[in-house]
Protein backbone atom coordinates (compact mmCIF):
# COMPACT_ATOMS: atom_id res chain seq x y z
CA UNK A 1 0.00 0.00 0.00
CA UNK A 2 2.74 2.46 1.00
CA UNK A 3 4.55 1.70 -2.60
CA UNK A 4 1.43 2.45 -4.29
CA UNK A 5 1.15 5.50 -2.42
CA UNK A 6 5.12 6.35 -2.95
CA UNK A 7 4.43 5.83 -6.84
CA UNK A 8 1.37 7.85 -6.95
CA UNK A 9 3.20 10.89 -5.70
CA UNK A 10 6.15 10.38 -7.70
CA UNK A 11 3.58 10.78 -10.78
CA UNK A 12 2.16 13.55 -9.41
CA UNK A 13 5.05 15.08 -8.88
CA UNK A 14 6.32 14.21 -12.20
CA UNK A 15 2.92 15.31 -14.09
CA UNK A 16 2.65 18.36 -11.72
CA UNK A 17 6.42 19.53 -12.90
CA UNK A 18 5.01 18.80 -16.28
CA UNK A 19 2.33 20.81 -16.45
CA UNK A 20 4.87 23.86 -14.27
CA UNK A 21 6.86 23.92 -17.16
CA UNK A 22 4.14 23.78 -19.87
CA UNK A 23 2.27 26.34 -18.29
CA UNK A 24 6.18 29.05 -18.01
CA UNK A 25 6.79 27.60 -21.91
CA UNK A 26 3.31 29.14 -22.73
CA UNK A 27 3.62 32.29 -20.72
CA UNK A 28 7.45 32.75 -21.96
CA UNK A 29 5.52 32.20 -25.83
CA UNK A 30 2.83 34.65 -25.24
CA UNK A 31 5.16 36.67 -24.41
CA UNK A 32 7.07 36.56 -27.14
CA UNK A 33 4.16 36.44 -29.36
CA UNK A 34 2.62 39.83 -27.91
CA UNK A 35 6.30 42.07 -27.79
CA UNK A 36 5.93 41.22 -31.67
CA UNK A 37 2.68 42.56 -32.37
CA UNK A 38 2.58 45.52 -29.36
CA UNK A 39 4.43 47.75 -27.87
CA UNK A 40 2.12 48.57 -25.86
CA UNK A 41 3.42 47.27 -22.01
CA UNK A 42 -0.23 46.78 -20.45
CA UNK A 43 -1.50 44.49 -22.99
CA UNK A 44 2.23 42.46 -22.97
CA UNK A 45 1.34 42.25 -19.05
CA UNK A 46 -2.31 41.25 -19.52
CA UNK A 47 -1.69 38.84 -22.46
CA UNK A 48 0.94 36.80 -20.18
CA UNK A 49 -1.30 36.80 -17.22
CA UNK A 50 -4.48 35.96 -18.92
CA UNK A 51 -2.28 33.15 -20.00
CA UNK A 52 -1.03 32.25 -16.38
CA UNK A 53 -4.07 32.37 -14.52
CA UNK A 54 -6.50 31.15 -17.03
CA UNK A 55 -4.27 28.67 -18.61
CA UNK A 56 -5.48 26.81 -21.62
CA UNK A 57 -8.81 28.81 -21.96
CA UNK A 58 -6.60 32.05 -21.47
CA UNK A 59 -4.42 30.92 -23.94
CA UNK A 60 -6.90 30.47 -26.48
CA UNK A 61 -8.49 34.05 -25.55
CA UNK A 62 -5.38 35.29 -26.27
CA UNK A 63 -5.21 33.72 -29.87
CA UNK A 64 -8.60 35.32 -30.28
CA UNK A 65 -8.11 38.87 -29.21
CA UNK A 66 -4.05 39.02 -30.26
CA UNK A 67 -3.45 41.60 -33.09
CA UNK A 68 -3.90 39.90 -36.21
CA UNK A 69 -0.49 41.99 -37.70
CA UNK A 70 3.05 41.67 -36.34
CA UNK A 71 4.90 45.03 -35.79
CA UNK A 72 6.84 43.43 -38.60
CA UNK A 73 4.30 42.79 -40.90
CA UNK A 74 2.73 46.09 -40.21
CA UNK A 75 5.69 48.21 -40.87
CA UNK A 76 6.28 46.23 -44.42
CA UNK A 77 2.58 46.97 -45.02
CA UNK A 78 3.09 50.69 -44.52
CA UNK A 79 6.11 50.55 -46.35
CA UNK A 80 4.46 48.97 -49.56
CA UNK A 81 1.62 51.30 -49.32
CA UNK A 82 4.05 54.41 -49.43
CA UNK A 83 5.58 52.41 -52.04
CA UNK A 84 2.07 52.26 -53.86
CA UNK A 85 1.09 56.25 -53.02
CA UNK A 86 4.54 57.30 -54.57
CA UNK A 87 4.06 54.68 -57.55
CA UNK A 88 0.43 56.87 -58.53
CA UNK A 89 1.57 60.36 -57.41
CA UNK A 90 4.83 59.73 -58.89
CA UNK A 91 3.94 60.79 -62.63
CA UNK A 92 7.54 62.86 -62.82
CA UNK A 93 9.25 60.02 -65.23
CA UNK A 94 11.54 61.27 -67.48
CA UNK A 95 10.27 60.44 -71.20
CA UNK A 96 13.32 59.66 -72.08
CA UNK A 97 15.05 56.90 -69.71
CA UNK A 98 11.90 56.29 -67.61
CA UNK A 99 13.39 56.79 -64.30
CA UNK A 100 11.59 58.65 -61.97
CA UNK A 101 12.44 62.45 -61.49
CA UNK A 102 11.69 65.13 -59.55
CA UNK A 103 8.38 67.54 -59.79
CA UNK A 104 11.05 70.53 -59.98
CA UNK A 105 13.61 68.96 -62.17
CA UNK A 106 14.81 70.67 -65.18
CA UNK A 107 17.34 68.33 -66.47
CA UNK A 108 16.91 64.74 -66.04
CA UNK A 109 20.22 63.91 -64.11
CA UNK A 110 19.88 60.45 -65.06
CA UNK A 111 20.31 60.65 -68.90
CA UNK A 112 20.33 64.78 -68.98
CA UNK A 113 17.06 65.30 -70.98
CA UNK A 114 15.67 68.33 -70.53
CA UNK A 115 12.12 68.36 -68.52
CA UNK A 116 11.16 72.22 -67.64
CA UNK A 117 12.94 75.08 -68.08
CA UNK A 118 13.06 78.03 -65.84
CA UNK A 119 11.36 80.96 -66.80
CA UNK A 120 14.62 83.99 -67.78
CA UNK A 121 12.27 86.50 -65.95
CA UNK A 122 11.20 84.90 -62.27
CA UNK A 123 13.35 81.76 -62.39
CA UNK A 124 10.79 79.50 -61.55
CA UNK A 125 10.12 76.25 -63.10
CA UNK A 126 8.19 75.97 -66.26
CA UNK A 127 6.64 72.90 -68.13
CA UNK A 128 8.11 73.05 -71.91
CA UNK A 129 4.86 72.81 -73.43
CA UNK A 130 3.51 76.20 -71.60
CA UNK A 131 3.41 79.23 -74.27
CA UNK A 132 4.27 81.45 -71.48
CA UNK A 133 5.44 81.44 -67.65
CA UNK A 134 2.33 81.36 -65.78
CA UNK A 135 4.08 82.92 -62.21
CA UNK A 136 5.07 86.17 -63.81
CA UNK A 137 3.31 85.60 -67.38
CA UNK A 138 6.78 86.57 -69.31
CA UNK A 139 7.27 84.62 -72.74
CA UNK A 140 10.50 85.85 -73.34
CA UNK A 141 11.93 81.90 -72.93
CA UNK A 142 8.95 80.15 -74.25
CA UNK A 143 7.83 78.94 -77.99
CA UNK A 144 11.69 78.36 -78.76
CA UNK A 145 12.62 74.74 -78.02
CA UNK A 146 15.85 74.97 -79.58
CA UNK A 147 18.64 73.63 -77.93
CA UNK A 148 20.65 77.20 -77.98
CA UNK A 149 17.74 78.44 -75.09
CA UNK A 150 17.99 75.59 -72.92
CA UNK A 151 19.36 77.19 -69.55
CA UNK A 152 21.12 74.36 -67.44
CA UNK A 153 21.25 74.64 -64.20
CA UNK A 154 24.97 75.27 -62.84
CA UNK A 155 24.73 71.95 -61.12
CA UNK A 156 23.48 70.15 -64.61
CA UNK A 157 26.02 71.94 -66.37
CA UNK A 158 29.04 71.76 -64.26
CA UNK A 159 28.28 67.92 -64.67
CA UNK A 160 28.13 68.09 -68.19
CA UNK A 161 31.28 69.98 -69.17
CA UNK A 162 33.57 68.09 -66.05
ZN1 LIG B 1 16.28 60.43 -68.22
ZN1 LIG C 1 8.37 83.77 -64.99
Amino acid sequence: MENILDILRTVAIVFGAYYVLLLFATAVWTYRDIRSRTQDITAQVLAVALVLVLQLPGLVLYLLMRPKQTLAEKYERALEEEYLRRDIEDDHVCPNCQRGTDADFIVCPYCLTELRRRCNTCERTVDLTWQLCPYCGSTASMGTAGAQTIQMPDVARAKVYS
